[in-house]
């Protein structure tokens, strides 16, 4: 989608503001941001800062988003990967990708480095033998592993990944000194989709005819994707149709054909 393109390619800094809702895992956020910020604070009583932590949560709930919201609020660099663009690589290159990556982020600690599907690296190992890409994978994944244990703990680099399969991920990439922190991003209820769409029709200019909180209520079981998609699509619809507002019915357009691409996506799915 536009929104997500944004977001991911822009150098546009993004903090805790842009983020609706999720109240509980910016709360638990917020304390990696203080890490970031005062690391002398923890370290000198003794404490050991950690390395990583695990955001779990259906396709565009705001994973993405908060991890660079970590890196906006404690102004330190962002660094991201997809575990996606490592599957059927050439061998080894997966794992020389990884060791650039943190050679990087070591250089320009205090930083975020974070790691989106790391589900596609981080299966647990030893299954799924008849996949050719297989064996690469794994050599990705212990490079990954490799990296997490050898940079020093309190280095600055604190690690976010993000996956909705939280149950197949490598029991290693949980252990202490990992991920060993798992923070909750679930869908949107009614108040934070009223939330989220205050945050996506500021850009817009509206009619007096549309309201956050019933737009909340037409849209049950959207993401925060969905919400920001609806709020594009809709400008494009009053658009087309060369109005100066865009207005509630527009809206209701968008939101029926967001559930057509739903309904679609769930029938492949199942
Ligand atoms: P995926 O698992 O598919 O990678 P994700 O959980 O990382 O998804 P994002 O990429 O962060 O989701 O979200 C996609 C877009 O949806 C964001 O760029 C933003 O525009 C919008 N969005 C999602 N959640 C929220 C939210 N809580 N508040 C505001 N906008 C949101």
């Amino acid at each position: 989608s536009k929104a997500r393109m944004f977001d991911k390619e822009s150098g546009i800094k993004v903090n805790f503001g842009d983020v609706a809702g999720l109240a509980e895992a910016k709360t638990e956020l917020e304390e990696i941001v203080e890490f970031l910020r005062k690391p002398e604070k923890f370290t000198e009583l003794g404490g050991k800062i950690p390395k990583g932590a695990l955001l779990v949560g259906p396709p565009g709930t705001g994973k993405t988003l908060l991890a660079r919201a970590v890196a906006g609020e404690a102004n330190v660099p962002f660094f991201s990967m997809s575990g996606s663009d490592f599957v059927e690589m050439f061998v080894g290159v997966g794992a020389s990708r990884v060791r650039d990556l943190f050679k990087k982020a070591k250089e320009k600690a205090p930083c975020i480095v974070f790691i989106d599907e790391i589900d596609a690296i981080g299966r647990a190992r030893g299954k799924n033998v008849n996949f050719s890409g297989n064996d690469e994978r794994e050599n990705t994944l212990n490079q990954l592993l490799t990296e997490m244990d050898g940079f020093a703990t309190n280095s600055g680099v604190i690690i976010l990944a993000a996956t909705n399969r939280a149950d197949i991920l490598d029991r290693a990439l949980m252990r202490a000194g990992r991920f060993d922190r798992q923070i909750s991003v679930e869908l949107p209820d009614l108040n934070e989709r009223q939330e989220i769409f205050e945050v996506h029709l500021r850009p817009l200019r509206l009619s007096e005819d549309v309201k956050s909180d019933f737009l909340a209520r037409q849209t049950p079981g959207f993401s925060g994707a969905d919400i920001a998609n609806v709020c594009n699509e809709s400008a494009l619809i009053a658009a087309r149709k060369n109005k100066k507002l865009v207005e509630k019915e527009d809206f209701l357009d968008a939101v029926d054909r967001i559930v057509g691409g739903l309904e679609k996506k769930n029938k492949i799915i199942s």
